[in-house]
């Protein structure tokens, strides 16, 4: 059986790899001159630095396994430092441990943090008294976030969290979508803090055991491990105009949906007009690299996010170097700032010198930095993180049985369809093969 991967990022590299192992007859087709899509690895002050995903989920199988198949394993690393920062009220505060997405298990532990104010630390202390479903069908994170534990918690604390990692506000995205370990608690029981202490408790997971890995070279010996087992079966500079220019019995899109949709089209006008409504944030990352000599602040933890409510332009930072024993050295502090989410794009709209300087200020406010950095590299990701709002996974469902009927020798799969971090990507990509196989040839 033939099968055409269009796209090679994370999603149709692992597709186009696990169709190959299964005995198929595998093409995929990358329109960029590079494979890896949004993983992409350069060189920052010597060393390999990623330019945009860093780091993955240790605690989901996929991407883990993935390395081990392709002989990565060994190279796997965790980050040096935990202890991540928020800053709240004027200063970096540590965020209240235990927490979920930023939900705290520890009203005192909340308090005592300073993020929010003794209002707010007194408004979440009710959430196990009130009344009413945790769970409200599948609304937003943010809804469920101020109803349950007030604006504070949801502002300070779970928006830096979960809204950082969608470059999104709680209150666009759906709760089943993207949090789907909050979706779960919340529906299990009358309150979503008593639930999450419970499967805290129950968890049979090492607290102690890696939360994130990476590669110290860079994620990009991942795309280039799945590049070389696909050797000349992995077509670069070769974008894809129409479905019809394929020769092959089965064809997986991978690619976001603004690109896939112009494929789709001629062979589902449904599933495309469906996926009109997926919506994209742009961000951007600005990689900076200092004399170590000039930054005094102890950086002792993996760096800090920012809220939107305090009005900076970053969202947040990440002491780079003291999170990663490979990154940076005695002499070199490299820090990975972030900026610009869903409907704040003047961040994005600025030229680099006017971005390095309002970087320059946020760094200034919220950690003292008055260094000049020694090397940058900004990194601008435009229309690159899908948005998940509520209904999300009922409109995924609806584009994949429209395929079904209009075209069953079609799949989609990718961030924008059912999770964006990279071990959703992998899974997407393996299970879109692996059906593509199981299935047959089917009739184009
Ligand atoms: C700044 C940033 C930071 C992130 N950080 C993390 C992180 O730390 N951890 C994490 O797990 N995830 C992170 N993510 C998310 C993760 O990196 C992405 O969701 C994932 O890499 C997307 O992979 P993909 O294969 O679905 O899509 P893409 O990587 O977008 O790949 C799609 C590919 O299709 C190609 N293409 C487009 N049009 C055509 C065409 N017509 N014909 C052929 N090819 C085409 C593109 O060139 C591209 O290579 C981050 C994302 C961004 C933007």
């Amino acid at each position: 059986m033939k099968i055409a991967v269009v796209g090679a990022g994370i999603t149709g590299l692992v597709a186009g790899h696990e169709a190959a192992k299964a005995g198929a007859e595998v093409v995929v087709y990358e329109a960029a001159e590079r494979a890896g899509g949004r993983l992409l690895t350069t060189e920052l002050a010597g060393q390999p630095v990623d330019e945009g995903a860093d780091a993955f989920l240790a605690r989901v199988p996929w991407a883990t396994e993935l390395c081990q198949e392709l002989g990565l394993g060994d190279e796997l690393v965790s980050p040096a430092q935990r202890a991540a920062f928020v800053y709240s009220r004027g200063a970096l505060r540590a965020l209240p441990q235990p927490n979920v997405m930023g939900v705290p298990l520890d009203f005192d532990a909340l308090a005592a943090s300073g993020i929010v104010s003794s209002d707010g630390a007194n408004r979440a202390r009710q959430e196990p008294e009130l009344a009413g479903s945790p769970l409200v069908g599948d609304e937003s994170v943010g809804a469920l976030m101020r109803r349950r534990l007030g604006d504070e918690v949801a502002e300070r604390l779970v928006d830096p969290l979960v809204g950082g990692i969608n470059a999104s506000s709680i209150d666009d995205l759906s709760v089943q979508a993207a949090v789907p370990q909050l979706a779960e608690a919340a529906s299990r029981g009358p309150s979503l803090v008593q639930e999450l202490r419970r499967l805290a408790a129950s968890s049979t997971v090492d607290p102690a055991a890696p939360v994130f890995f990476t590669l110290p070279d860079g994620l990009g010996r991942l795309t280039d491990g799945l590049g070389d087992r696909l050797g000349d079966r992995l077509r670069l500079s070769s974008p894809v105009a129409e479905l019809g220019e394929i020769d092959a019995d089965k064809v997986i899109v991978t690619l976001p949906a603004d690109a896939a949709r112009p494929l789709v089209a001629p062979v589902s006008a449904r599933a495309a007009e469906l996926m009109g409504k997926i919506d994209y944030a742009s961000v951007v990352l600005v990689s900076l690299a200092f004399d170590a000599s000039e930054v005094d602040h102890p950086m002792a933890g993996s760096g800090y996010l920012v809220p939107s409510v305090e009005g900076l332009s970053i969202t947040a930072c990440s002491w780079a170097s003291s999170k990663w024993n490979h990154v940076g050295s005695a002499d070199t502090v490299v820090l990975r700032v972030s900026a610009g989410r869903y409907g704040n794009d003047q961040v994005l709209a600025l030229g680099d010198d006017a971005l390095l300087e309002a970087v320059g200020a946020d760094l200034t406010t919220t950690m003292g930095l008055n260094a000049e950095p020694q090397e940058v590299r900004i990194s601008r990701w435009e229309r690159s993180l899908p948005q998940f709002r509520p209904g999300h996974l009922g409109l995924v469902a609806e584009i994949e049985q429209s395929l079904a009927q209009d075209a069953p020798w079609l799949q989609v799969a990718g961030a924008w369809a059912r999770g964006l971090g990279i071990p959703a990507c992998i899974h997407q990509g393996r299970l879109a093969a692996q059906t593509s196989v199981a299935q047959g040839a089917v009739t184009r």
